[in-house]
């Protein structure tokens, strides 16, 4: 076990490091790496996706390739139209509604990548449920003018998703409603997306997350956790393997951090990553490499609770 901490290039989602556990099995490395924020139970579905990793492996993959996009954070518009144009991707997701920020630096922004991607490229806005109903439907016209592909959890609250879906054309994705294995039925039953984003590490591993996007029948897009390639390598596995993958996946987030564990990161080439599991760079990894007592703690809390009871329950 193997405890790092790298810092961010912009803050992103409030943090400035990116903190996790890397775990050794015989299948390889896994990541262990929640958000501050996440709670024990949380926690164990994080966990359950590392020992995946590191103990199963994962299923046989459907294609060699995935399509990512270029996420632009909340930054200048000289900053956001710089990233999109280096990135070489096809798709760009924005980041809007964070905090400090208004809707005219929204605007601004989703205009600049409009411009840096030109007229064939796909654009996506994600809210992190940052606007009421009202809010959301007023700036998603607005924006359409850009032309979005589609609006990531516009709203915090399933209700409101619908609410949004049902007064805008733009399709709605769930991200942050999507965190425990029924959601996707619920917000399937209520109307409330067209489409649901995941995430390896939440839902508790690649196999869980399959069986979750079959279950729900819904498109999915697969994004990251803001992890390192380790953790990178189980949201590829997962787009390798969900028979349909129509939209680009949120996995060049590599670039967010200031660096990375591996011998061959897991970064874009043209627009796409190849599917495959890199190796961990010792010399890399020694970088970054912290003592970190509290997460041996959070680990054991963690294994605890996976032991006490199957993921399956662990994910109600
Ligand atoms: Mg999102």
């Amino acid at each position: 076990m193997r405890v790092y901490s790298i810092p961010m290039r912009t803050r992103f989602r409030g943090i400035t490091r990116r903190d996790g556990v890397l775990i050794h099995g015989p299948e390889g490395w896994g990541e262990f790496s929640p958000f501050p924020d996440c709670g024990p139970h949380e926690c164990a579905r994080w966990l359950a996706a590392a020992r995946e990793a590191a103990y199963e492996g994962w299923p046989e993959p459907l294609r060699d390739r995935v399509p990512v996009n270029v996420t632009v954070p909340a930054v200048g518009v000289e900053q956001a139209h710089e990233m999109t144009r280096r990135s070489g991707c096809r798709t760009a997701k924005v980041k809007v509604a964070e905090r400090g920020q208004t809707d005219a630096d929204d605007i601004a922004r989703v205009e600049a990548v409009r411009d840096a991607i030109g007229p064939g490229g796909r654009i996506r806005i994600d809210v992190n449920g940052g606007w009421n109903v009202d809010h959301a439907a007023r700036m998603i016209r607005t924006l359409d003018r850009f032309e979005l592909e589609f609006v990531e959890q516009p709203c915090r609250s399933i209700e409101e998703l619908a609410d949004v879906r049902r007064r805008v054309d733009v399709p709605v994705a769930a991200d942050e409603s999507i965190r425990h294995a029924e959601d996707p039925l619920t917000v399937r039953a209520r109307g409330a997306a067209d489409l649901v984003v995941l995430k390896a590490q939440p839902l508790g591993g690649v196999r869980t997350a399959l069986r979750i996007a079959a279950e729900c029948g819904l498109p999915a897009v697969v994004s990251s956790a803001v992890e390192t390639s380790v953790g990178l390598a189980a949201g590829l596995a997962l787009a390798a393997a969900l028979p349909e993958l129509p939209y680009a996946c949120g996995l060049g987030t590599l670039s967010l951090l200031e660096g990375d564990v591996a011998m061959d990161p897991l970064v874009p080439v043209d627009g796409e990553i190849p599917v495959r599991r890199p190796d961990i760079d010792e010399r890399a990894l020694g970088r970054y490499e912290v003592d970190g007592a509290e997460w041996r703690h959070r680990v054991a809390q963690a294994q605890a609770l996976l032991d006490a009871q199957p993921v399956i329950r662990v994910l109600r």
